[in-house]
Formats: structure tokens, sequence, C-alpha cells
């Protein structure tokens, strides 16, 4: 019997489950392969809901499922104590779980994901609004709607984070909320980065930061948040800027999870050191990881995961089958941004050929919404 375990039920592991098994499912019906998935929660939430959420445009509840639900019939699940791992033991082949099982392994993905590090920053807990996680999403909407004029300061506290387009498109549907509620005229939108620009990717940054002037949207960069002081409604930047707010809204820090630099396979912010081509985790040839956890310098996206998803589904089933050739992830990436609340564009790009956004439009807008519907009934089942 060979054991293919995939850490972490999130975006990235139960795609790459589902696509192993379906796959390898002779195999798994014969009894000579099982592929399990462990995650210390039962519920599967869709992330990506969570901004739409925070400016009202998707209920919570459409956001999260019963992770069984979604789980080709062939992969096993393991969750609460059972899916909570405790250690990735690289040396014998095992991790271990909360209840004190030991699970062997032939093959080993991890898709354990990216971490929000509210504790970080001083004040940040305190003093912050964000769409990084449900809860703070719905608070973030009640305070948006009873907005009545001020300054929001959109900020990100630290690079690499989840979703690097969330802040430019929470900083346009913001300015396109209050435009269309009339009263944009008494909000003054403030823009914080921590790295030159609003943002990293050049074609990218040039098509933003033109949309930002014309729509009045100040940007300070660069300014990497060191603290937050609540009472007095102000953060302060490393690079030793003061500004003051009415409203924050900030992207925490991330990490990635805690067992992976208690395993000693992370680096000092807990991402893996993978092969940006194989996804093989540098040093081992039975583990694979993906998503948000590898320290690959490439967008922390459901996008990515899933591209890569293919990559390593493909060659688990192919060690286990024996029968065919390897690939190898190209880089592909691709991800709408809203630039308002009824316009969007997009990026798609891989490691050779950077991404030129076209003019932003209502219909990739209705797009990102369809794919968001969509995600529970096709792409997280992988019928598609
Ligand atoms: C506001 C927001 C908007 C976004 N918008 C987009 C978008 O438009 N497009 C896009 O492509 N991406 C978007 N993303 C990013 C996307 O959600 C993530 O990149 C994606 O979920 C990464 O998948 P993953 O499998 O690596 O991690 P996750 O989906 O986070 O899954 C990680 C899983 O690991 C589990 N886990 C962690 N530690 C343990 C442990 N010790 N034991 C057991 N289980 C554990 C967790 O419970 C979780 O289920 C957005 C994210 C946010 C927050």
């Amino acid at each position: 019997m060979k054991n293919v375990l995939v850490a972490g039920g999130g975006l990235g592991g139960t795609i790459v489950a589902n696509r192993i098994a379906q796959k390898v499912s002779s195999e798994i019906e014969r009894g000579e392969v099982a592929v399990t998935v462990l995650d210390r929660s039962e519920q599967h939430f869709y992330q990506p809901g969570f901004l739409l959420v925070s400016m009202g445009v998707m209920e919570p509840s459409e956001t999260y499922v019963q992770e069984r639900s979604v789980l080709d019939r062939h992969v096993r699940f393991l969750s609460g104590d059972k899916g909570t791992i405790t250690s990735i033991n690289a040396a014998d082949r095992s991790v271990s779980t909360a209840d004190g099982s030991v699970h062997k392994y032939d093959h080993l993905v991890i898709s354990t994901g990216s971490h929000l590090q509210f504790n970080e920053i001083p004040g940040f807990a305190e003093g912050a609004d964000t769409f990084f996680n449900l809860e703070n999403a719905k608070e973030m909407w009640k305070k948006v709607q009873s907005f009545s004029g001020g300054k929001i300061v959109v900020d990100t506290a630290l690079l690499p984070h989840k979703c690097p387009v969330a802040p430019l498109e929470i900083t346009l549907m913001l300015d396109d909320y209050f435009r269309k509620k009339g009263i944009r005229d008494k909000v003054q939108l403030h823009y914080c980065y921590p790295v030159p620009g609003v943002f990293g990717i050049p074609n990218v940054n040039r098509m933003m930061t033109r949309i930002f002037a014309e729509r009045d949207i100040s940007v300070h960069s660069q300014f990497t948040l060191a603290s937050v002081d609540p009472s007095a409604k102000k953060i302060t930047s490393k690079e030793g800027e003061s500004l003051d707010y009415d409203m924050l809204v900030s992207v925490p820090p991330h990490k990635g999870a805690d067992v992976i630099g208690s395993s000693g396979l992370g680096d000092r912010r807990n991402w893996i050191s993978t092969d940006k081509f194989t996804l093989l985790v540098k040093g081992h040839d039975d583990i694979h990881a993906m998503g948000d956890t590898t320290d690959i310098a490439i967008s922390k996206a459901g996008s990515t995961a899933d591209y890569e998803s293919y990559t390593v589904s493909h060659n688990v089933a192919a060690d286990i089958t024996g029968n065919d050739a390897k690939k190898t992830y190209p880089g592909s990436v691709f991800c709408f941004i809203a630039t308002g609340m009824d316009q969007a564009t997009y990026i798609k790009f891989d490691y050779n050929h950077p991404p030129v956004p076209p003019t932003p439009s209502q219909v990739y807008w209705w797009s990102k919404l369809a794919y968001n519907k969509l995600y529970w009934s096709l792409h997280a089942k992988t019928m598609i």
C-alpha cells in the first residue's frame, strides 16, 4: 500500500488531493494506494470571497463549506485533533497529529498556507481593520457602510502576503463605493506600500499608478509599517513617516504555518525552500510543497496553487504508476483585479512572460464574480 498524505485541506490541498485521486482511482479501489488529507478544520474557506464580504458584494456564508463535501470520494479526510499536524518527520517519512497518531507516507504534499501575524506590529490588532479573515471582513463591511467622511488609509504591512493584488483592489473598490454613494469628496484615500510604487510588477505598477492619480488616491511608498497607535489614530513607518487616519485598512504580516518551522522545514518566516520547477522541497524527493507555503518568488494566490496542482498531481501519480514522464511548473498565475464595484482587469503570467493587464471592464468584473460562484461546484472539485 502506498500512502499519499496531503498536509492542509485548503485551496491547494483540496485540489491536489482530488487530482491525485482521479489519476490513481483504480489503484485506490484495489487497495494499493491511499490518499489522505489532514486539516485541523472541518471547514474549507474560500478566502478570495473575504474581499467581497468586506465590501458587501458576497455573503459570509458563501465563503465556506464542509471540506468533505468538496473532496473526491476516494480521498480520506481527517480533521480536528486527528488532522492537526504537530510535526513533519522527514527522516522517517511520517507526520504526527494532535491525537497522538503517526502517519507514514510514501509521498507528502505540503499545502499548509500562509498565516496572519496580527501581533508582530504593535497596535495592529486594536487599530487596524482587515479583510484577510472572515470575522474581520464582516466587521469591516459594517464600518465601511457607516463611514460618512474622513481619511481612510490602506496599508500593506509586509511582503510577501497572499493575494498580492488585494490592496489595489480594496483601494479602488472603496474609491468607487464612496463615489457611487455620492460622498467621495468627503473621503480622502491614502495608499501605503512597503516597496517603491503601488505594486511590484512593472506593467501593473504603471497602470495602477495612473488609475490612482486619476482617482485622487495619495500614494506613500516606501512605507513599511512599524507601529499603529490606536488611541492617536496614527501609523508610523520604519522609514520615519507618520500618517493619521480615521479608518485604517491593513494587510497584516504573513508567515508560513508554525509546524513548518518547528519541523525544521522552513526559513525564518516558515516558508519552505522549494524548487520552482519540480515543486519538490529542496533536499527531498518524496515531499512536494505548493501554494502559499513555498518560498518561490511568485504570487501567493489560489490560482498559483491550482496551476501547481497539475504538476504535483501528475508527478505523484507518475511515481505511483511508474508509467509517465515528469512535468514541471512553468510559473503560471492568473488573477482578476477589481478596479471598482463593477469593473476589473486581470493579470496572467508565468516565469518567462510578464503580465499585460487589459483596460478594466465590466466583463472582467462579472467573470471574477462568476469564478467565485463556481468555485465550490467546479474548481474545488476539479471539474474543470
Ligand atoms: C482577502 C483575500 C483575497 C484573495 N483573493 C484571491 C484571488 O482573487 N485570487 C487568487 O488566486 N487568490 C486569492 N487569495 C489567495 C488564496 O486564498 C490563497 O493563496 C490560497 O488559499 C492558498 O492556498 P493554500 O492551499 O496554500 O493555503 P490555504 O487555502 O490557506 O490552506 C491551508 C490549510 O492548511 C491548514 N493548516 C495549516 N496548518 C495546519 C496544521 N498544523 N495542521 C493541519 N492543518 C493545517 C489550514 O487549516 C488550511 O485549511 C486571496 C486571499 C485573501 C485572504
